[in-house]
């Protein structure tokens, strides 16, 4: 990792404090990101140094880690400091595109934020992060990357002990909005402006050097979240900790926790443990959204020019906007998964479906890739979902009523349906598979074929059904943790 930069460690001493990782004793790959490495031109012809580095046993000449300051908002009550408790920033790296991308291991040893905490992750977590995080690029959901995940062979111990892990990422930036809630809670308006012009030239070039900037920002950042949110609605992800510690400005799914998909489609559906009032549950993450993007707004505020009056209306026009913006994208989502352009009709029908799938129990994923089948005549996989309830027929014959009308060749809309919704996601059952044989037998043959499955999540493949199915009900995974 010859080409590091230290951009962030070069910001003012308050954004961070320097740390290296605390070495391990056994340290061992599980998975290493061949594709992602190449694409940030890392040399991985010498595997034992970059286990020595994924590890946390040696960190590369030219790094300048750190852990990062931030507060956040959590379930709604504002913590003036956080920062990076678990996680140190190595450096950033630059990818075949000229991006500038974090590289951050995560459960590598205790660091200035860590409170009361080991800085420690158990291999669970580890492996979770990293088939959920790939198979949410695979789906084109904007997502911190994968680029390690090692196992220490020192014990962490929570309840029990259990085999410690460190998971290396890859993003964009983990900056967050408690990112700057933490300058704005100190009144530190000279580190915001910092924080934010940092934000923009890396994130939001075109931004820069326009009439009030930092409002530009605050749309830009709103602008990518409304396209992330709106995807984790039309693939049945749950984050379950959308904390404004846990949300990013650069529009990245960050932090995977207790987060899960849902298999039975549910709007009230909740996996956290500690998401006891359901605060984060599937149908609320658009309003949770909304919620954490007010927290940025009022951080911004004192930075963004205007008097008091006119800055509170045109943020207030911004945060409506956002809503319609998020709603609509949804919807247009949503159609686009049964084949349909976004119209009055198409929004009423995915109502509809979405109305019996939940009076049926009807699995999210598979409702929608049967309708392929479907449009091809065989219409049995799409029933089965209902349990051949007489409703799913009505619909099915409604919706083939408006797609005759509206397209015209049903093998071509078969095909692109295809592409658009996937037939196998890491279901938690299957996580919770991997994590076991690590845990019980030291191997990890099922996360490596779960990756390898879930890589291509739009392709039937051989053999893989046992991917592409809910859980049996002695199976099934009605609680996720955040494992810290
Ligand atoms: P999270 O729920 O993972 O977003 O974490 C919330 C806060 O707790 C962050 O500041 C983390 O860095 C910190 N944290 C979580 N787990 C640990 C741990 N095992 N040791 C130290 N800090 C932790
Ligand atoms: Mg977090």
């Amino acid at each position: 990792m010859q080409n590091l930069k230290n951009t962030y460690s070069e910001l003012p001493k308050d954004f961070h404090r320097a740390i290296n990782p605390t070495p391990v004793s056994k340290p061992k790959v599980l998975s290493l990101n061949y594709a992602l490495a190449n694409n940030l031109s890392i040399d991985t012809s010498d595997e034992a140094q970059l286990l020595s580095y994924f590890s946390g046993n040696a960190v590369p000449e030219n790094a300048s880690a750190i852990a990062t300051a931030y507060a956040g908002h959590q379930f709604g009550n504002f913590v003036p400091q956080l920062g990076d408790g678990r996680a140190i920033l190595i450096g950033e790296l630059i990818d075949e595109a000229g991006k500038l991308n974090d590289i951050q291991l995560k459960g590598s040893g205790p660091t200035a934020f860590s409170r009361q905490g080991d800085g420690r992750s158990a291999i669970g977590p580890v492996i979770r992060e990293y088939i959920l995080s790939e198979a949410m690029h695979a789906m084109n959901v904007p997502t911190t990357r994968a680029l390690a995940a090692i196992s220490t062979g020192d014990d962490v111990f929570r309840e029990t002990a259990l085999k410690g892990g460190i998971l290396t990422r890859v993003s964009s930036s983990l900056i967050r909005v408690g990112t700057f809630e933490f300058f704005r809670a100190r009144q530190d308006l000279d580190n915001l402006r910092i924080l934010a012009d940092y934000s923009i030239n890396r994130l939001y070039p075109a931004i820069s050097g326009q009439k009030n900037k930092y409002l530009l920002l605050f749309n830009a950042i709103a602008e990518k979240q409304s396209i992330l949110i709106s995807k984790w609605m039309s693939i049945g992800f749950i984050h379950g900790v959308m904390n404004t510690d846990n949300f990013s400005i650069s529009g990245e799914t960050i932090d995977y926790g207790p987060c899960a998909f849902m298999e039975s489609y549910d709007p009230d559906t909740v996996f956290s443990s500690i998401d006891r009032h359901g605060r984060y549950k599937y149908s609320n993450q658009p309003k949770i959204a909304l919620w954490n993007l007010s927290c940025l707004a009022g951080s911004l505020l004192p930075i963004i020019d205007g008097n008091e009056d006119e800055k509170e209306e045109i943020i207030r026009e911004s945060l409506g906007n956002f809503s319609k913006d998020l709603n609509s994208k949804i919807n247009i989502e949503m159609t686009k998964k049964i084949g349909l352009k976004e119209t009055r009709q198409s929004n009423e029908l995915t109502k509809n479906l979405l109305s019996i799938m939940h009076q049926n129990g009807a699995d999210f994923t598979l409702t929608f890739r049967s309708l392929s089948s479907a449009i091809k005549g065989n219409d049995d996989q799409f029933l089965q979902c209902f349990n051949g309830n007489q409703e799913a027929e009505g619909w099915l014959v409604e919706w083939k009523n408006l797609i005759n009308k509206e397209k015209g060749d049903g093998e071509t809309l078969a095909e692109s349906l295809n592409c658009i919704n996937p037939i196998y996601i890491p279901r938690n059952h299957m996580i919770e598979r991997a994590i076991r044989e690590y845990e019980e037998e030291n191997t990890h043959s099922i996360m490596d074929e779960m990756l390898k499955v879930t890589a291509d999540p739009y392709l039937d493949q051989k053999d893989m059904e046992d991917y592409a199915v809910p859980a049996k009900d002695d199976e099934q995974v009605t609680q996720t943790f955040c494992g810290t």
